[in-house]
């Protein structure tokens, strides 16, 4: 086997092993050199490289070579700036492994169970083995575990609180996960606050609330998350009320998540509110120091990717807000590093938390209420967002519900409301002659989303920059 084809083997054996973004970085022009007495010697074409191969892929390779060539004893790498596309001694690696097909939005984020019952997915990357464990979540973690065990026996409901991106949702589709896993016959329903709302509306609408009521009869375990949002929804409170004590009654486990504790939503002056209070309620707060690191270092090997201790002490000190922020920060780290192939270091890292606690703070320039910018009319509006998402405008308008769809009518309706201060009626009206709940229902889509959603948030502040209304 000729040198260039033992290393194209060698490479196809490792892709298996490698995500293909980690193989195109970091075996692109690199090519076998020579394999003499038992020594292999591998060119890379820049000096950083050699940590990264040395450290992480100098085993695998001396395994694979020898699988090919079982003479071969030990890899020897050397640096070699010469390397390069155009060398002939070097593979097209995006030949051999070309870009798969972009990912389509998954079509469907729901499940449809027995009787029309339906959840949204439970997302595997969540599971309680994958949760950090931390002084300040342990109890949260271990009523998760018992509920997950015996749903319906001890803790019931299981009330979870705690501010943003601290691992309510991850605590809530893990335990629909697990008890999934230990008896896949249970009905088991995910659902956010806001989908139950629209749920019940569309209910309302169409008149038929005896079917809304009666499927939810056929559910085992209930989970709903973010239960805040149904505050100052009185006909969403009461049905939720009537939801949560007939399953209740019949035993059925309840699962429910809030950015606060049970007494300050005072939900149905306080009745129902009690009823979460008569489970068990625990709290989930920002995981100490030492916790965060491991939640780094985790998320490292999940990403197959080395980076600096240094850089990872750093990160855990410095964020101390959210795990999701935390998590945030690490994946620019890693998504510069794969970008522009330098390790990353303490510098480099501070000049991202900067970056990303100036963004942070951008929520505040998205005011919710503002002077109204009449000049802009509601036409023009949906021509700017239209075409900042390259979607037609007819289908804008439309009755579609894709995300493709949903998501600029959303950021239309949010906008026409809180920067042009057009009517929830007006606004629905031209919007294709929609019902002014589903665009209070978008718009308060559309602050929670921007409170979790960096990208939105900047898809939003530039479409409030073209079209002149900041
Ligand atoms: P919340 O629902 O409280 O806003 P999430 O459950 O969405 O927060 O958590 C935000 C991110 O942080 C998720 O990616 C989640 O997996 C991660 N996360 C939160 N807490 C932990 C933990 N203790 N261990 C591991 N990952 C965590
Ligand atoms: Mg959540």
């Amino acid at each position: 086997m000729n040198p260039k084809d033992l290393w194209l083997a060698i490479i196809k054996d490792l892709e298996k092993d490698i995500k293909r973004a980690n193989v195109i970085t970091w075996f692109r022009n690199t090519a076998v050199l020579s394999v003499d007495k038992g020594v292999m010697t591998i060119g890379l074409p820049l000096p950083v490289f050699l940590n990264w191969h040395t450290q992480n892929y100098a085993d695998i390779t001396l395994k694979f070579a020898k699988s090919h060539n079982p003479e071969i004893k030990q890899v020897a790498y050397d640096v070699d700036i010469t390397l390069s596309d155009a060398d002939p001694r070097v593979i097209d690696l995006l030949q051999y492994f070309p870009e798969k097909e972009s990912r389509k939005l998954p079509k469907k984020a729901e499940v449809k169970l027995k009787g029309g019952v339906v959840s949204k997915m439970l997302n595997p990357r969540y599971s309680l083995d994958n949760f950090v464990i931390a002084p300040e979540n342990r109890l949260a973690h271990a009523a998760s575990m018992a509920v997950s065990k015996d749903p319906g026996e001890n803790y019931n409901p299981l009330f979870i609180y705690g501010g943003v991106g601290l691992g309510k949702t991850h605590l809530l589709q893990s335990i629909g996960r697990e008890i999934l896993r230990n008896d896949p016959s249970k009905v088991v329903v995910y659902t956010t606050t806001e989908e139950f709302t629209n749920e019940l509306i569309e209910g309302i609408q169409s008149r038929n609330m005896n079917r809304f009521r009666n499927k939810y009869r056929k559910v085992d375990t209930f989970i709903i998350d973010d239960i805040q949002f149904i505050a100052n929804k009185n006909r969403t409170e009461e049905e939720f009320f009537h939801t949560f004590n007939s399953l209740y009654e019949a035993g059925k486990q309840l699962v429910i998540s809030s950015d606060r504790p049970p007494h300050e939503l005072t939900l149905l002056s306080g009745r129902l509110s009690s009823r979460f209070e008569s489970g068990m309620t625990v709290d989930v707060k920002m995981p100490d120091y030492e916790s965060r690191l491991v939640i780094l270092k985790n998320k490292c090997q999940e990403a197959q990717v080395f980076i600096n201790e240094q850089v990872l002490e750093f990160i855990a000190f410095n964020i101390d807000t959210s795990v999701r922020a935390l998590i945030g920060v690490l994946n620019q780290v890693i998504a510069q590093y794969e970008l522009e192939h330098t390790a990353p270091t303490v510098k480099s890292t501070s000049e991202i938390i900067k970056r990303s606690k100036k963004e942070v703070k951008m929520i505040g320039f998205i005011k919710d209420d503002p002077t109204p910018h009449r000049a802009v009319t509601l036409d023009q509006l949906t021509d700017y967002v239209s075409e900042y998402y390259t979607i037609p405008k007819s289908e804008v308008l439309g009755e579609s519900r894709t995300r493709e769809c949903l998501l600029p009518r959303q950021i239309i309706m949010y906008l026409a409301k809180t920067r042009l201060g057009f009517s929830l009626a007006k606004i629905g009206q031209a919007l294709g002659n929609r019902n002014h709940t589903t665009v209070m229902h978008a718009i308060s889509k559309m602050q929670t989303m921007l409170r979790n959603d960096r990208q939105l948030l900047c898809d939003t502040n530039a479409i409030i920059k073209e079209a002149g209304i900041h």
